[in-house]
Parts: C-alpha cells; structure tokens; sequence
C-alpha cells in the first residue's frame, strides 16, 4: 500500500490530494475553503466527478471531517482506500528541519514555534496537523518542508550582511522557499535530458502565484530568491519581490505601520501592484490590447528573472539546463521567450515553434543545438511530498 495523503494547509483553507508515493497517481483531490467563516465550502474530484458543496466549516477538524465525509460520498471511505501515511508540506522548516521528519508532539510544537519566522504559513500548517493527526489517528505524519533543499546554500550565499549579533538572534538569514518544487523539476529534468542530476547544472524558475529562482549544482541548491520569508526576490501575483529595504523605512517613517507594510508588500505589490490583477491571462490580454501598464508590469516582471538568470549562470558556471515551471513558467511562451532573449551568445537559442506548442508534459523549448537546454518541466510537489513521506515510514 503506497498511497499518501497530501496535506497543504493555509489559515483558512485545506488542499488535500490522495497520491500513488510510487507512481504520483492521483486518486482524489480537494480543497476545503473559507474555514471559520459563516459559510465554508468543499471541493472533491474522484475520477471524473466533481462533488461541490457549502457547509459550515468552523475549523480545521471540521475541514477534515468534511473531507472524510467527502471521500465517503465519491463512494469509498478513507480506510477502506487505505493510506499508509499522511504527508504534510510545511512552508518554514528553520534551520533543524533539513529533512522529512515523522511528526511527533514535540516536532508539531517546534514547527508552531516557528511561526515566528512564518506567522502566515506555520500557525496553520500547526492546527492542520492536529486536526489530521486526530482525523488519521493510525497513521504516521511526515511533514515535508519547503525549506529543507536548500540547506546545501553556502554562508556566502544564505548570510545577509547585518549586525551578526542581531541575525543571530532572530534567525535571520535567507532560508529559501519552494524547495519542494526545486526538488522534483531538477530531478524530473535531469530524467528528460537523459543524464545523471549529480552531472547537471540547473536553474529553475518557478513562476507561480508566487515565484522563485534557484542555482542547483549537482543536485544541490547553492542559491535560492526566497529569502528569510516568501517576499524576497522575483516580481510576483501580489509580492513585491527585491525591493530596498530603505523602501519600508521610509514608508514608516511616512506613518505607515507594520500590518499595513506588510499589505502592501505582500497583498498589493507584484503584477497586482503595477497592473491591478495577479492573473497572468489578464496581464497578458490588457497588455496587448496597449494597456501602458500591463505593459510594463510584464517587463518589470521579465526584468526580475532575467537578473536571476544572469546571477546564477555566474554562480553555476555556465549551465546544462534553464527550467520553466509552475503556472506561468509553464503556460507563458511570452515570458519564457522574453526572459531568454538575446542568450544566443552565452548558449541559449529557444525555437518559437516549440516555444509556442502547448502542452501538459516535460519538453524542451530550445533548438536541438542551443548549449543550454531550455525546457519546460511541469511541477508536482504533491508527488515529491508523497514520495518523501512513503520513503520515510517504510525505511
Ligand atoms: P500557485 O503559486 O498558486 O500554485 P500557479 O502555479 O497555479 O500558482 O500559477 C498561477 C499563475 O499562473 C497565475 O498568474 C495564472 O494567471 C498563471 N497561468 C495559469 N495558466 C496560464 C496560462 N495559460 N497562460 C499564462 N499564465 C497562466
């Protein structure tokens, strides 16, 4: 029995998918929203049925009871499909979780604690996990962080240049995020060029809703975006990415606070910010149809990456692969091709028929003889957190 629940939880909401640790086959799937509101809602895909519904759901243990009610509905119950564990992603892992971790007490309260570092992720990634581990009583939980692959990062690269008594004392340093999704496109890559990840030297740019860059050198990430939190580096939906922090100085000294910083920075920047939607199909559409602004959100957004791009071609050394993924990296020939352009010199020759073919597998984007190989590699991070946990309870 290798099938494992993946647990990905945010403050008022649940995503929940029933994976194959083996094969990443999907089972189910399902999102449980609008947790502690008056009227919650439950989203669940078995096959190819839907089944939707609203609901009270007052917190995460009533998320999970709707879940297991869910299951029951679509036609099996939870333990008669059979979980052998339960995975859970958890955004911060700090400077101790460097690997997946069997969830006991003690691990929950330090995974709570630190919120600190975390305050939007962990608290709910902390009651997910008490509520699923009363829900799934008899299974092991694993958590997975989204941390933990880039504690390979060399000081010179994770250290910011403050008072090093001050960074010691918070934790400040840059611990890097979508770890998971860095993880299993450069292995998935590795497998479409054909040779060894231990061989390769990788960049991958995760273009999602949030978005980040990482340098994989032999399977190893020796440089990330993300910083101390999920607002450092690429321009995203609603982050700002880098800014100067001079930036945030300023606005307080304007009368701004801390809450309504962190509003701006996280909620109202990024392609929100400049062009009003953090939808890219949007952006796109308005910025052909001459809207300035779009416009320029798009270029501001491309400009980002290409920074990355060129900082970590000079950290690797040159690169054997340039990887897009997740929801723009993924579905944007604009941004791939614009965030390539006039690479010829250092290697990098895309071909705008492939480019341009969509499609849901793995595929490469440059000409047969462009030096670096420029693909598209869809991410699956509920695979890779399945696969993680089932490698970890069955030893
Ligand atoms: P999340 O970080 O929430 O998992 P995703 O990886 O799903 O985000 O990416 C969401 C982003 O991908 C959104 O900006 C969305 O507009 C964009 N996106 C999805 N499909 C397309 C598409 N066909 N073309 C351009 N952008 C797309």
């Amino acid at each position: 029995m290798t099938s494992v629940l993946v647990i990905n939880s945010g403050s008022s909401s649940v995503k929940y998918q029933l994976v194959d640790a083996d094969t990443g086959e999907r089972y189910a799937s399902g999102l449980v929203e609008r947790i502690g509101d008056a009227l919650g809602r439950i989203q669940h895909r078995s096959g190819d049925t839907l089944d939707e519904r609203e609901l009270a759901v007052p917190d995460h243990a009533a998320g999970f009871a709707a879940m297991l009610d869910a299951f029951a509905r679509a036609g099996a119950t939870v333990s008669e499909l059979g979980i052998s564990a339960v995975g859970h992603r958890v955004v911060q892992g700090g400077s101790e979780f460097v690997a997946p971790t069997l969830i006991t007490d003690q691990v929950a309260e330090r995974i709570l604690a630190l919120g600190a570092l975390a305050p939007l992720h962990n608290p709910a990634h902390y009651q997910a996990i008490v509520a699923a581990r009363q829900a799934f009583p008899d299974v092991p939980h694993v958590a997975v962080f989204d941390t933990a692959f880039h504690q390979t990062v060399p000081a010179a690269a994770h250290t910011y240049a403050i008072d090093a008594e001050v960074a010691a004392e918070h934790g400040i340093r840059r611990y890097g995020f979508h770890g998971i999704s860095h993880l299993v496109v450069s292995r998935r890559a590795a497998a479409y060029v054909g040779r060894p990840v231990a061989e390769l030297k990788q960049i991958v740019m995760h273009l999602g809703n949030g978005a980040s860059a990482c340098a994989i050198d032999g399977g190893r990430s020796i440089d990330t975006s993300m910083g101390l939190t999920p607002l450092e580096g690429l321009v995203m939906g609603t982050r700002s990415g880098d800014i100067d922090p001079g930036l945030m100085l300023h606005l307080l000294r304007a009368g701004y606070d801390a809450a309504q910083l962190d509003n701006l920075l996280n909620k109202r920047s990024g392609l929100m910010g400049l062009a009003g939607s953090n939808d890219f199909r949007d952006l796109l559409a308005a910025a052909d149809s001459g809207d300035a602004a779009a416009q320029l959100a798009f270029d501001v957004y491309v400009h980002a990456i290409r920074r990355y791009l060129g900082a970590y071609l000079v950290a690797l050394g040159g690169a054997d692969t340039i990887v897009f993924t997740a929801g723009v990296g993924e579905n944007s020939a604009e941004v791939r091709a614009a965030a390539c352009a006039g690479l010829e010199w250092c290697g990098v020759r895309i071909d705008p028929d492939r480019n341009a073919a969509a499609s849901r597998e793995a595929r490469r984007i440059s000409t047969d003889d462009s030096k670096i190989a420029v693909l598209v590699v869809p991410t699956d991070e509920e695979a890779e957190i399945a696969r993680q946990a089932w490698q970890l309870v069955s030893g």
